[in-house]
C-alpha cells in the first residue's frame, strides 16, 4: 500500500455515510497528511467518530451501514471489492475513548496482539521496544507478568498505543483518547503524540479545542455531517474562513 512520493497517507473522496435511512456524512472531500497530526472537531453527534471509523473499515461491523465514495490509502481505495477488512486495520490502528485492554498481562497484550497479526520475531525485544516507543517501558519493566488491568487507566492507554504500533501500521486512529484521563496522563499523552507523528501519521477526535490547538498540525470542524472548514490549526482557530467555524471556536455554539 505504501508509496513514498505520496504528500498524502489518507483521502477522501465523495465519502458518504448512512446508517438505515439517515445521512450521517455528507460528500466529505478531506486530505491528511503524511506523518502529521489532524485533529476533528465539532459538537458532539457531527459524525467525527463515523467519519474516524471509516478510515479503517470499523463501520463494516454495523449492519446499517451503507457507505458512497472511496477513502484512499496511498492511492488505494480500501472499499473496493476483495479487500479485506482485517488487512486494512493492520495498516491503520486504532486507540479508543476508553482503555480497552485485553484482560492479560501487560506483556501478552502486546505479544498476543503481534501473535494473532502475523507479526513474527524476538517478543521480548519487541515487547521492550514497542513499551520504549510508548513511553511505558521503565514503569512497568518489573511486571511485565503483572494483570494489564492493574495499571492506571492512563498506563492502560499507553499500553494500548504499544499494542497499536506493535502491528506497525502507517496510520493511528485515536477517538478521544484522553477523555477518561486526569489532567497529568493527558499530558503524557500528548506528549507521546508529538513522538509518534515522526513515524505515524495520526488523526485524533478530540472534543477539547485545546488539545486540538496544543497537538494538531491540520484540523477539520465538522458540523451536521459535513466537513465545513479544513486546514493548519492556527488558521482555523485564528483566521477562520467560514462563519461558522469562527462561531464555533469562539464557543457561540456547540
Ligand atoms: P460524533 O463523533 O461527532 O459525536 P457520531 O459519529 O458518533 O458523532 O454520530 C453521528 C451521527 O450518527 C449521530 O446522529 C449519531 O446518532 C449517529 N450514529 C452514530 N452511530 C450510530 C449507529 N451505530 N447507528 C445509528 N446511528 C448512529
Amino acid at each position: 500500500m505504501k508509496d513514498s512520493t505520496s504528500q498524502f497517507s489518507i483521502r477522501t473522496k465523495h465519502l458518504s455515510l448512512f446508517y438505515d435511512d439517515a445521512r450521517a456524512l455528507k460528500n466529505i472531500n478531506l486530505s491528511f497528511h503524511e506523518k502529521q497530526v489532524s485533529a476533528l472537531i465539532g459538537p458532539s453527534g457531527c459524525g467525527k467518530s463515523t467519519f474516524l471509523r471509516c478510515i479503517n473499515r470499523m463501520n463494516d461491523l454495523i449492519q446499517s451501514v451503507r457507505i458512497e465514495g472511496s477513502v484512499l490509502l496511498d492511492d488505494f481505495d480500501i472499499y473496493q471489492a476483495g479487500v479485506d477488512p482485517v488487512k486494512v486495520r493492520q495498516h491503520v490502528g486504532m486507540v479508543f475513548q476508553k482503555p480497552n485492554p485485553f484482560p492479560k498481562s501487560i506483556y501478552d497484550n502486546l505479544a498476543w496482539g503481534m501473535k494473532i497479526n502475523g507479526i513474527t520475531g524476538d517478543y521480548d525485544e519487541l515487547v521492550e521496544h514497542n513499551l520504549k516507543k510508548a513511553g511505558l517501558w521503565e514503569e512497568v519493566k518489573n511486571k511485565l507478568k503483572s494483570s494489564a488491568l492493574s495499571l492506571s487507566g492512563g498506563q492502560q492507554q499507553r499500553l494500548c498505543i504499544a499494542r497499536a504500533i506493535a502491528i506497525n501500521p502507517q496510520i493511528i486512529l485515536m477517538d478521544e483518547p484522553t477523555s477518561a484521563l486526569d489532567p497529568i496522563s493527558t499530558t503524557i499523552i500528548e506528549n507521546l503524540i508529538e513522538e509518534l507523528k515522526q513515524n505515524y501519521t495520526i488523526i485524533i477526535v478530540t472534543h477539547n479545542m485545546q488539545q486540538a490547538g496544543r497537538i494538531a498540525d491540520f484540523t477539520s470542524f465538522f458540523l451536521l455531517g459535513e466537513v465545513i472548514e479544513h486546514g493548519p490549526t492556527s488558521q482555523l482557530f485564528y483566521n477562520p474562513e467560514n462563519k461558522k467555524t469562527e462561531a464555533y471556536i469562539t464557543g457561540r455554539f456547540g
